[in-house]
């Protein structure tokens, strides 16, 4: 059976152990591709290991793979079967976007799959017209070439864009189809409501009946504010990196990520690098033929930490397995001398913590500041807030902690306020972030918040303005 056969088949009975027997038959075929095509992983994947593995542990056997790696291989990772026809990039919050190459045979294969399951059809009815909303910053695009009805797409970039995607949205799109259509918005749909509420529009007046984001997850102040302004259209969440084809969708049942069965997901310790059942960890992502075959990623280290549960939920019968999204490992904290191996402070545990707080500076993209400068209100709320941490030893036994956050004033004009906040702000990270509150609880760990004003030649350099927002530590 062809690996593309195995994909349809996979559709009717996937259970037990015909699933990982299917896994199983992908990853082979996956690695006997890159070996033969890919000079890269030609000397990479020893001989006769493709015929020795029966188990996806198997694979545990084959180095990382990381994105330095990748850029030093250069052409020579491509396989030579499938030259690339276009090319993606990705957004390039981890230093340098990475091109990403995509061959006409894994269009076909995309596009063949989906026609077989009926999932446009099932899906969305005709007329169906996509809006894509893109931000001028992220190199990522829905490929058109991808998508088989039409598609828009608009990028934003300040007032007059976002009041044409706007326009899109209240009147052009009423005078396609007869109203059954859905719309999808994608990219910076945080950005984009955040215009529509200053602009006291009304998306609820617009044909929209599903909402698709990608990206590294929204908050759930976040979450909460799109299902009220958009009127309950339906949520579809993607975890995703543009170079790894197939990434994770947000579960409506169990409220976790589950990853897409395009890839193999393996959680990894992230200092030994050893495999985890479950718990926090980095995720490595094996991506699998048919969809990716011009470069494949086979084991590719993600630099996201993901808390990993082993699980039951029937929103995944192919993995098994419920993830939540913290955030990059290098913006992590190490605990040091008290637990050398164990990281605290997570991203987007510090973001659930002060997502209220207005009071705290968020990293502002240049679309952002745009926005303010033209007067959008809301848009310095949107973007990641500003903090940094650092650990010290008080005893040999107890740590200290010591995060600070940039407010949008000197404190010294507002010291009441600040002083409560700081109040406010600690037992909101102790609630958030899990590892933090076991320490605090049992006496090891001293939290203290520290409350600046902003500093924004130290805080936030212009070089990393237009980059992922990153926590500085020290
Ligand atoms: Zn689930």
């Amino acid at each position: 059976m062809s690996s593309e056969q195995a994909i349809s088949n996979d559709d009717k009975a996937v259970t037990g152990k015909s699933t990982e027997a299917l896994k199983l038959r992908l990853l082979n075929a996956t690695l006997r591709h890159a070996r033969e095509q890919s000079e890269f992983y030609h000397e990479r994947i020893p001989e006769g290991f493709v015929e020795r593995i029966t188990s996806i542990g198997d694979l545990e056997a084959l180095p990382i793979l990381t994105k330095e790696e990748i850029e030093a291989a250069g052409s020579r990772i491509i396989c030579r079967d499938s030259p690339p026809e276009i090319f993606k990039t990705s957004r390039g919050t981890t230093g340098q976007p990475l091109l990403v190459p995509i061959s006409r045979k894994e269009i076909d294969a995309y596009n063949d799959t989906l026609r077989e399951l009926g999932f446009w059809k099932r899906n969305y009815p005709p007329n169906t017209l996509f809006l894509d909303i893109d931000d001028d910053v992220h190199g990522e695009r829905l490929t058109g070439a991808l998508l088989p009805f039409p598609h828009l797409c608009v990028t934003i970039y300040g007032r007059d864009s976002l009041e044409g995607a706007a326009r899109h949205l209240f009147r052009e799109h009423t005078q396609i189809g007869n109203g059954a259509y859905v719309t999808d918005l994608m990219g910076d749909l945080v950005k984009f409501t955040t215009y529509l509420v200053s602009e006291e529009r009304d998306p609820r007046a617009s044909h929209v009946r599903n909402l698709y984001f990608a990206g590294r997850g929204v908050s759930d102040k976040w979450r909460s504010i799109l299902t009220e302004v958009w009127g309950g259209a339906d949520q579809s969440e993607v975890y995703g990196l543009s170079e790894v084809f197939g990434g994770a969708s947000r579960c409506q049942r169990c409220g976790r990520y589950h990853l897409s069965p395009y890839v193999i997901p393996e959680v990894l310790d992230p200092f030994n690098r050893s495999r985890l059942e479950d718990g926090i960890g980095v995720l490595v992502l094996t991506t699998l033929i048919p969809f990716v075959r011009s470069r494949p990623m086979i084991r590719y280290w993600t630099g996201d930490i993901v808390n990993a549960v082993r699980t039951s939920c029937p929103g995944d019968r192919f993995h098994r397995l419920g993830i939540e999204i913290k955030g990059r490992l290098r913006d992590a904290v190490r605990l040091g001398p008290l637990a050398p191996n164990r990281l605290a402070l997570f991203p987007y545990d510090v973001l659930a913590a002060v997502d209220e707080i207005p009071d705290i500076r968020r990293a502002v993209h240049s679309i952002d500041r745009l926005a303010i400068a033209e007067g959008i209100a809301g848009f310095e709320y949107v973007g990641f807030p500003i903090y940094a941490a650092s650990i010290k030893e008080v005893t040999p036994d107890r740590i200290g902690l010591m995060v600070s956050f940039e407010l949008r004033y000197p404190p010294r004009l507002f010291p009441q306020r600040t002083k409560e906040l700081q109040t406010v702000i600690a037992s909101r990270l102790i609630s958030c972030c899990h590892e933090i509150r076991e320490l605090v609880e049992t006496g090891r760990l001293e939290l203290s918040v520290e409350l600046h004003g902003p500093r924004i030649k130290s805080a936030y350099p212009s070089d990393l303005a237009d980059q992922e927002p990153k926590p500085r530590f020290s």
